[in-house]
C-alpha cells in the first residue's frame, strides 16, 4: 500500500532519514523501532504528510504523494500526547475530524456511536468530558477519533510510551485486536523492542537515520542482521 524509495531527510547539514526503501503491505502491522534519536518520528511524520521529504519518494497505491497535505491523504495520525480537547465531550472530539469533512450531525452520532462500540466504551460517554476520562479511556477516545473517518492508514507515533506498565500491556492488546478487526494498515514507531515483537507482523529497525533490518518478529529475534540489532535485542531479554 505504502512504497519509500530512496526516502531521505535533512535538516540543514544533518541527514535525519538516510535513503530509505521499504514497502509496507495492505493490512499489514508495521513497527519502526530505534532507540532515541535515530529518525523515527521524522520518518513517520513524512508518511502522515506532516513533513516534506528532501529526497526520494512515497507511493500510496502507487501514487507519489511527497507534497500531498496530511488532510488530503486517506490516513490519520494518532500522538503520543493524543491532542484530545480535554473540555469538550468524547463524542465531540470523536466527531470532528468529520465536522472538518462536512458530515452532517446525524450521521456523525452514528458513527461516534458505531466507534464507542467498536473501542468497547460505554454508550453514554458520548456526552461525557474527556477531562473526566481515565487515561486508558482517552487512549480509545484518541484511537476511535482517528477511525472516525475511516482512513486506509493509521500512524502512532509513540502512544503508549508515557502510560504505566499494567495499563500499556492491556491497550497493547487492545491495539492488536483493533488491528485484526478493523483489517487497516497500521505503522506504529516505538523505542521498545519488546512493544514492538508483542504487536507487529513486521518490524523495521532505525539506527542514525537508517534502516537496519526489515522482518518479522521471529526472524530479527532468531537472525539479526547485525551486532547492533543483537544488543538492542538484548535489552529485551
Ligand atoms: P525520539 O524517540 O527521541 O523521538 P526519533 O528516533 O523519533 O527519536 P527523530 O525525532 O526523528 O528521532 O530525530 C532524529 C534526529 O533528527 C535527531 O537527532 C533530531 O535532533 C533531529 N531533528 C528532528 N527534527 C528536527 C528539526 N526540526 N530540526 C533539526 N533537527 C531535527
Amino acid at each position: 500500500i505504502l512504497r519509500l524509495s530512496q526516502l531521505s531527510k535533512r535538516f540543514g547539514q544533518f541527514e535525519a532519514v538516510k535513503e530509505i526503501d521499504l514497502a509496507i503491505q495492505e493490512g499489514e502491522f508495521f513497527t519502526i523501532v530505534g532507540p532515541s534519536g535515530s529518525g523515527k518520528t521524522t520518518l513517520i511524520r513524512m508518511l502522515a504528510g506532516l513533513e516534506e521529504p528532501s529526497g526520494g519518494e512515497i507511493l500510496l497505491r502507487g501514487e507519489r504523494i511527497n507534497e500531498t497535505p496530511a488532510n488530503r491523504r486517506p490516513t490519520c495520525m494518532v500522538f503520543q500526547s493524543l491532542a484530545l480537547f480535554p473540555h469538550r465531550s468524547v463524542g465531540q472530539n470523536i466527531e470532528f475530524p468529520l465536522k472538518m469533512r462536512g458530515v452532517p450531525p446525524a450521521e456523525r452520532k452514528n458513527r461516534a456511536d458505531e466507534l464507542l462500540r467498536l473501542l468497547r466504551l460505554p454508550e453514554d460517554y458520548y456526552k461525557k468530558q474527556v477531562s473526566q476520562c481515565s487515561g486508558g479511556e482517552r487512549q480509545r477516545i484518541a484511537l476511535a477519533r482517528a477511525l472516525a473517518f475511516d482512513p486506509e492508514i493509521l500512524f502512532f507515533d509513540e502512544p503508549l510510551s508515557a502510560i504505566d506498565y499494567r495499563l500499556r500491556k492491556t491497550l497493547e492488546k487492545e491495539l492488536k485486536d483493533l488491528h485484526r478487526e478493523t483489517g487497516k494498515t497500521f505503522v506504529y514507531i516505538t523505542h521498545s523492542l519488546e512493544e514492538a515483537m508483542v504487536m507487529s507482523d513486521r518490524i523495521g529497525i532505525m539506527r542514525m537515520g537508517e534502516l537496519v533490518q526489515v522482518g518479522a518478529p521471529d526472524e530479527i529475534y532468531s537472525r539479526p542482521a547485525n551486532r547492533f540489532v543483537s544488543e538492542f535485542m538484548g535489552e529485551v531479554n
